[in-house]
């Protein structure tokens, strides 16, 4: 969501002639949009600070002006401390209030100091964004719900991006017509919490998620749609059935379970045992058999004893994820999590993480490894590592390398997986093609 909203403060600041470059050296404005959830996200933002106080330095001495920002969740939860911490920095916002970076510009130029501004306005961002610049490039994200209700013991999401709120559904839909419109074949629909997408359209009714999914399934150009993140007990049948009815939407989940156990879950005050999310993975395998699922876990929660960890292994063994993100649990300041006093030491979170990542990395190795041999749509969205190479992504999120010809990049093709690897897999090469631009019908399989 980071990367969406940066492309959106560079939406709301082209009308004042500023355009994005490439390299901080030199630049009128450097916005640092930053990450609160773990200690360790948060803690580079004034290592960085201070490497960029030399670029606003040096363009002092020649007789220039960089404005230096800090945007995002750790502007948010710091505000006032960010300033005194680092008194160079010239502008402090939140994710909710980057819709007013002209006024803080304008601000900033009548007085002496820096710019604070880390509301909740009552009125949404999205109301006063302009419209979207076009996205270069075949995948985008789009923002459909923001914050979060729920208050896992642990994170800190609830207090920095705010309530949940939902985008109106009319205006998601002109959003994601226009990055079709622009070549997106792909978009992967982003909220905290984004399977409680309750979106008000102006007929007074409600949209589900999964009715928004069939809305954007239905425009022209967009062939593959996505979604993140999702709360498990928000899974609703309508969604479930989604996955079921619409081929656009892609069957890889990113699911977070978090534990395996249920103590543990209870106290991340989490509203779902280990046995709910297996009977939901079930369900969700009922409805689309090839679903592949993702997860995100936390080791070392407060309380968490060699017996719930034991469990948390017992759940990936038998859920089988095809990747996953884990984490050492961060305390959080301001989060109950954080009080608790029965911490688990360093260096036993540090042991169980390595096993956890050990068998989750196997897992996914070997999902990778059951795809050799099998031909499978692969979007081609970048240029790869080396000349001559494409990449792109496997409907199941996985990370394809082919040799093929420049001219399929933005294109979906039939590639036939010839080897597995960690965290990609490599296809048979594409034979270059004397007739021009390929096209999903034109199979090389
Ligand atoms: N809204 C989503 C994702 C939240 S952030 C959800 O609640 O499921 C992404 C991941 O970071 C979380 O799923 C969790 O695994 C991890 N995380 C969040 N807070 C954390 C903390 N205090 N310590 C360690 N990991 C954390």
């Amino acid at each position: 969501m980071n990367v969406y909203d940066s492309a959106r403060m560079a939406d709301v600041l082209a009308p004042l002639g500023y355009v994005p470059v490439s390299d901080a050296a030199g630049a009128d404005m450097v916005i640092l949009n930053t990450c609160h959830i773990r200690e360790k996200a948060a803690e580079k933002v004034y290592s960085e600070l201070g490497r960029l106080n030399v670029l606003k330095d040096e363009m002092k001495q020649g007789g220039g002006r960089m404005i230096l920002a800090v945007a995002g969740c750790v502007a948010q939860a710091e505000g006032e401390e960010m300033i005194r911490r680092a008194p160079y920095v010239d502008m402090v916002f939140g994710p909710q209030t980057y819709h007013r970076l002209p006024q803080m510009v304008a601000e900033l130029s009548r007085h002496a100091g820096a710019v604070l501004d880390t509301d909740f306005p009552s009125e949404p961002k999205f109301d006063s964004l302009p419209e979207a610049a076009a996205v270069p490039g075949a995948t985008a994200f789009l923002t459909v719900q923001e914050g979060c209700d729920k208050f896992c013991t642990f994170c800190v999401v609830p207090y920095t991006r705010g309530a949940e709120y939902s985008r109106p559904p009319d205006s998601v839909l002109t959003e994601a017509r226009k990055l079709a419109q622009a070549g997106v074949r792909e978009i992967t629909v982003l909220g905290q919490n984004v399977n409680n997408y309750h979106g008000h359209s102006p007929d007074g009714g409600t949209w589900t998620l999964g009715r928004l999914i069939a809305g954007l399934a239905g425009i022209d150009g967009l062939d593959r749609l996505r979604y993140t993140t999702s709360y498990p007990a928000d899974m609703d049948d309508d969604l479930i059935a989604a996955h079921r009815d619409i081929p656009e939407l892609m069957p890889f989940l990113h699911l977070p379970v978090q534990t395996g156990s249920d103590k543990v879950l209870a106290a991340m005050n989490r509203r779902h045992s280990a046995d709910d999310y297996r009977r939901l993975v079930e369900k969700l395998r009922r409805a689309r058999p090839d679903m592949a699922v993702s997860s995100d876990f936390i080791v070392g929660f407060p309380g968490e004893s060699d017996a719930d960890f034991e469990a948390t292994l017992k759940l990936v063994e038998e859920i089988g994820f095809v990747q996953a993100y884990s984490f050492k649990f961060s305390a959080r300041p301001g989060t109950p999590a954080a009080t608790i006093e029965t911490q688990v030491p360093e260096t036993l979170k540090a042991e169980r993480l390595a096993v956890l990542q050990d068998m989750l990395n196997r897992q996914q190795r070997a999902f990778n490894e059951s795809c050799v041999g099998r031909t499978l749509p692969v979007l081609l969205d970048r240029v790869g590592r080396y000349p001559g190479q494409l990449a792109g992504r496997s409907p199941y999120m996985q990370s394809v390398h082919v040799d093929a010809p420049q001219d399929l990049l933005g294109e979906i093709v039939e590639l036939h997986l010839v080897a597995a690897h960690d965290n990609s897999l490599t296809a048979r090469p594409l034979p270059s093609t004397p007739d021009g631009a390929g096209s999903i019908e034109r199979v090389y399989a």
